[in-house]
């Protein structure tokens, strides 16, 4: 573990100050817990933290009496200089959130954007705009963010990447980074554009034990990621995951995409709030807004939601059987406003996914809440960019 091989020295020395700070991100800890921890000696240990230390990314924190009498110094993260930062562009909504090592929140900005439909100048204005804020925050914080992640709600693809369609905001291809870049000059070079994977990953690390974990998600459109033993499965072109755009309706409409009868437009957020009578709820408040109301009213038995949803979980039901013989999960995870309607979808999907008599030819994977609700997408984003980062904590210290 803590000597991989075919690594060089330099190596195993950068892997195991990775494996100190991945350990301190848990908590305090003393240099014997460490070494126990993480399966080296307590004199490696004592070298690796005086090299994270005088790097300025840990420090001695306390010193608490042990059971044996002797006394122990405790260490925890410093890195005060730094954050992880990450921007959510939703249907209603930019979102700037800030993180330290630690995983507290340092700034949170968010504006409502107010939707305009196929204008993306007006909405990449407001994110720019809470970017410019967010990282003035941080500034005043002598705080330098590391990296930052733009996540969109939509399929993204290409080199460098850019949105591909996102019919809640009515966008055709948008190079979201180069026209953020334009208005926000101080957006980092090695800024990043994400769709659902954060999400699916922060959610995926809530369920150890599951190594094939689909995640499907609707609130801005409909999307998805497939996490197989810890790899995102992306395609030839980032594609795969595009779930809102999987042409379940072979004569459906045309598709901003370019397809016909994508799940997007059988089942996505507008038509199921149309469905239910409640474009004029999502027009006063907003998608976000709305979705909550029409949860509310599905779950109280309205008549109208129900039959609206009911109708949409047809294809959501499709859908899934399609996705579970194409990639076989172990577990489904639902987020979004799905994961609060997660019993309806599973009740729905679970009679249609049996294999064999009685289920007998393979287990039916079970169909699962997501728990982080709004904030999956923010906080998975956070968490990979605080991964990479103490993965190699000297190029941490010498940004
Ligand atoms: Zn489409």
């Amino acid at each position: 573990m803590s000597s991989p091989a075919g690594l060089d020295s330099a190596d195993v020395r950068i892997h195991n100050l990775g494996l100190l700070m991945r350990r301190l991100v848990d908590g305090p800890s003393s240099r014997s817990e460490l070494a126990a921890a993480v399966g080296l000696s307590r004199g490696t240990v004592t070298a690796l933290v005086d090299v994270l230390s005088d790097a300025g990314l840990v420090r001695e924190s306390s010193v608490v009496a042990s059971g044996t009498g002797r006394p122990r110094t405790m260490l925890t993260l410093a890195a005060d200089g730094f954050a992880f930062a990450a921007v959510q562009l939703d249907a209603d909504q930019a979102i700037f959130l800030a993180h330290d090592l630690a995983g507290e929140e340092l700034v949170r900005v968010a504006e409502h954007h107010g939707r305009p439909m196929g204008d993306p100048d007006a909405v990449i204005d407001v994110a720019a705009h809470v970017i410019g804020a967010g990282l003035d925050e941080l500034d005043s914080l002598c705080r330098a963010p590391v990296g930052l992640t733009v996540v969109v709600l939509a399929p993204v693809g290409g080199e460098p990447r850019i949105v591909l369609a996102d019919t809640d905001l009515g966008w055709g291809q948008v190079d979201v980074l180069g026209m953020l870049r334009a208005r926000e000059p101080r957006l980092p070079a090695d800024a990043l554009l994400s769709s659902d994977e954060p999400a699916a990953l922060a959610e995926a690390q809530l369920l150890p034990g599951e190594r094939f974990v689909l995640y499907l998600k609707s609130n801005s459109g409909i999307g998805g990621a497939y996490l197989a033993d810890g790899a995102f499965i992306q395609g030839a072109h980032a594609l795969a995951g595009a779930v809102g755009h999987l042409p379940v309706d072979h004569d459906g409409l045309p598709c901003a995409c370019g397809q016909r009868g994508c799940l997007v437009n059988v089942a996505g957020p507008d038509v199921v709030l149309a469905a239910a009578g409640m474009a004029d709820v999502r027009d006063r408040d907003g998608l976000t807004a709305a979705l909550a109301a029409f949860v509310e009213r599905v779950r109280a038995g309205e008549p109208t939601a129900t039959a609206a949803f009911a109708s949409a979980s047809v294809w959501i039901a499709r859908t899934i059987a399609i996705l579970r013989m194409t990639l076989d999960p172990s577990v489904i995870v639902l987020g979004g406003y799905w994961a609060d309607l997660s019993q309806q979808i599973a009740e729905a999907t679970t009679p249609r996914l049996r294999l064999g008599v009685d289920g007998a030819l393979a287990p039916t994977p079970p169909i699962v809440a997501g728990r982080l609700g709004a904030d999956a997408a923010l906080l998975g984003a956070l968490h990979q960019a605080r991964d990479a980062a103490i993965a190699d904590p000297l190029r941490l210290a010498a940004r």
